[in-house]
């Protein structure tokens, strides 16, 4: 499903060049959750930042289910990105001035989605998450365990073929943390693919398979499962 050979990315300032990734292999297949852990500044949001198609490579090559995507065009790229990756981040990045449903909308909105396909697509997201009795309120009247919900019910609704989470729990306190990740578990059951930074030892054992950066290398790639 995502094939990355040789991904190397160097940040330049006017002094220092940054390798944020240097030469980075990895394969994943359907179905597989990834937990990537290494120490601070060791290239866990880059490497999210470059599957998710928000930043894009310096080399290298990225295959996502088998298509080359590192050489698009920048509306090319945003379209395979609202297209087939949903995005999970710590801080939920809710719109807050849209409703919750309309939150879980906007995605299948800018894809042209027909409005009767995204009512069902909507409705099926929230009811997943256990949503569907808040579709009305504003992100602001949400605890920060629901708002976190509603951002995998946004994430999930187009159902991306990839579902990329930047430490899902690390704004949560540890009741609401362990909710979120049941959740998260749920959609591993499903079949959904996962790649999920986190610093939570215990967390990254959840997953299938643990992959360790360290100054922007993979220096372990263990399979738990
Ligand atoms: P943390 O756990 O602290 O979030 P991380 O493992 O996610 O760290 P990255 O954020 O991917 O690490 O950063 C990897 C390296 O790239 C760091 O040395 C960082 O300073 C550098 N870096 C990241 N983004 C930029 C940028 N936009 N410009 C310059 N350097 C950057």
């Amino acid at each position: 499903l995502i094939q990355l050979e040789g991904v190397t990315k160097v940040f330049e300032t006017e002094e220092v060049e940054t390798h944020a990734l240097s030469d980075v292999h990895l394969s994943v297949k359907p179905g597989e959750w990834l937990s990537i852990v290494g120490p601070s500044g060791s290239g866990k949001t880059t490497l999210l930042a470059v599957l998710g198609l928000l930043d894009t490579a310096s080399r290298g090559t990225y295959l996502l289910d088998g298509k080359s995507v590192l050489d698009l065009s920048p509306t090319e790229r945003a379209l395979v990105r609202n297209r087939h990756i949903g995005f999970i981040f710590q801080s939920f990045n809710l719109i807050g001035d849209l409703s919750v449903y309309e939150n879980v909308e906007l995605p299948l909105t800018y894809r042209g989605m027909p409005a009767d396909e995204r009512k069902a697509r909507v409705e099926k997201a929230l009811e997943r998450v256990g949503m569907s009795h808040r579709a009305r309120h504003m992100p602001g009247q949400l605890s920060g365990g629901q708002q976190q919900r509603v951002a995998v019910a946004r994430a999930v609704a187009g159902d991306p073929l990839i579902l990329l989470a930047d430490e899902p729990t690390g704004n949560l306190d540890s009741k609401n943390g362990e909710s979120v990740m049941q959740l998260v578990s749920e959609l591993h059951q499903g079949g959904a693919t996962l790649i999920m930074v986190t610093h939570d030892p215990a967390q990254a054992r959840l997953g299938t398979r643990t992959v360790s950066l360290f100054d922007g290398r993979v220096v372990q790639d263990e399979r738990l499962r």
